[in-house]
């Protein structure tokens, strides 16, 4: 008898460059980026949600959106990957090819790539959102270990993101180009900036239109997200002897599943663009002056609809920070979310947590699926926990009352 058990999605965010009123780059038949981004956007969506993964998108229609906001969506949906999609243009008509970057510390890795990012930057001024302050290249970053980790962490992603689209495009350069976009500075989540091609060439502009060829483009992305973070396989328990460890039971808790940005149907995703559109909206229509008065950040993150407490209450435990801990490892510890404990600790910065602050964790149901020979004795001692507990939690009245395949649920430990 087996019993399939599915690990936690993987979550990619994917954005789309430009939209509303920043169009991008305009091609000589007047294709404009922020259109053909888009639906390799959704078609690169679509493939990872039919392969195992968790995928939004930063803007999911024809409207601008600020570097912040889209940075602020990844961390929202709990992003492992973040790609920003782009095409890319040139005076000359013969530039052509992909291109992959990663942000850079330090210099662009060439002048292109340096220009590159000055102009992809822009989009942020012409969305009317730049403060003055973050777009400058000289801006300081913060570097610490962590971010240098990310970095090596999104050059393998580049790396595999230009092998893949190899097959569907000729690169223009075949490594992966470093430089200073601002939409690449989520400190702790690997991040890429994708040019498919040059949309100012009209042979790629035309190959850019069309339907089939942003499905290849999306499909060879996909592809070098499988290889770079594979989907996890089902974990296949049998049912005889020796499952090493308790499984993480594929249903989130009832809290989860009525948090509106953690679900991913498609109403819930609504529910979250609606939130977006009204955070971006009012932006648009601010006077200069407005807009220069308006330099506090004040825009909240999107309504979430609350659990009863009776349900919340339940499985919630606490954490204490520990000296080195940061949301990721408490998270991984806890088999839960940096999403979840943000939310649940109405967090507004990963930064925000210091040592020996006392954080909810919201951990999924750990569960024994119950073999033949089992008794609650060795399942007990095999989970360091009690017969009590375990009839408590299950609300098995005797010891002899399991039966083979039940899931019994396991006390959480700490
Ligand atoms: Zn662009």
């Amino acid at each position: 008898k087996r019993v399939k058990v599915f690990k936690k999605k993987k979550v990619v965010v994917i954005d789309p460059g430009h939209g509303g009123e920043d169009p991008g780059a305009v091609g000589p038949k007047k294709t404009l980026e922020k259109d053909v981004v888009l639906k390799i956007a959704r078609e690169l969506r679509d493939k990872l949600r039919k392969t195992g993964y968790d995928a939004f998108l930063t803007r999911e229609g024809d409207y601008y959106v600020s570097f912040k906001r889209r940075m602020a969506v990844a961390r929202e949906y709990g992003a492992d990957l973040f790609l920003s999609i782009h095409t890319d243009s040139y005076k000359s008509r013969l530039a052509r090819g992909s291109s992959v970057y990663t942000l850079s510390l330090k210099g662009a890795s060439s002048e292109a790539a340096r220009l590159l990012a000055e102009s992809e930057n822009l989009s942020d001024i012409i969305g009317g959102t730049a403060n003055g302050q973050n777009n400058s290249e000289s801006a300081p970053i913060t570097l610490n270990m962590l971010q240098t980790e990310t970095i090596n962490q999104s050059k393998a992603l580049g790396a595999a993101t230009l092998k893949h689209l190899k097959s569907v495009i000729r690169p223009r350069i075949s490594t992966v180009q470093e430089a200073h976009f601002m939409i690449l500075k989520l400190p702790d989540i690997a991040s890429i900036l994708v040019e498919v091609a040059y949309i100012s060439n009209p042979k790629e502009e035309g190959l850019l239109r069309r339907t089939d060829y942003q499905r290849k483009i999306a499909a060879a992305i996909a592809s070098a997200i499988g290889d770079f973070l594979p989907a996890p396989r089902p974990v296949v328990a049998v049912g005889q002897e020796n499952v090493p460890s308790p499984l993480t039971v594929s249903t989130p808790p009832p809290l989860v599943l009525k948090d509106p940005i953690v679900k991913s149907d498609t109403k819930t995703v609504k529910t979250v663009k609606s939130a977006h559109q009204k955070a971006v909206e009012p932006e648009k229509k601010k006077t200069d002056a407005a807009r220069a008065a308006a330099t506090s950040p004040k825009k909240t993150a999107p309504v979430k609809a609350q659990a009863k407490k009776s349900d919340s209450t339940k499985s919630i435990t606490l954490y204490r920070v520990k000296r080195g801990d940061y949301l990721e490892s408490i998270a991984k510890k806890n088999h839960t979310t940096v999403r979840s404990i943000m939310r649940l600790n109405k967090l507004k910065s990963k930064n925000m947590i210091r040592v020996g602050q006392k954080l909810k964790v919201y951990s999924p149901q750990l569960i024994h699926i119950v073999k033949r020979g089992d008794n609650l004795e060795m399942i007990a001692r095999r989970y360091k926990t009690s017969v009590t507990a375990l009839m408590k939690i299950n609300k098995i009245r005797s010891r002899n009352r399991i039966y083979i395949n039940q899931k019994l649920k396991l006390p959480q430990s700490r």
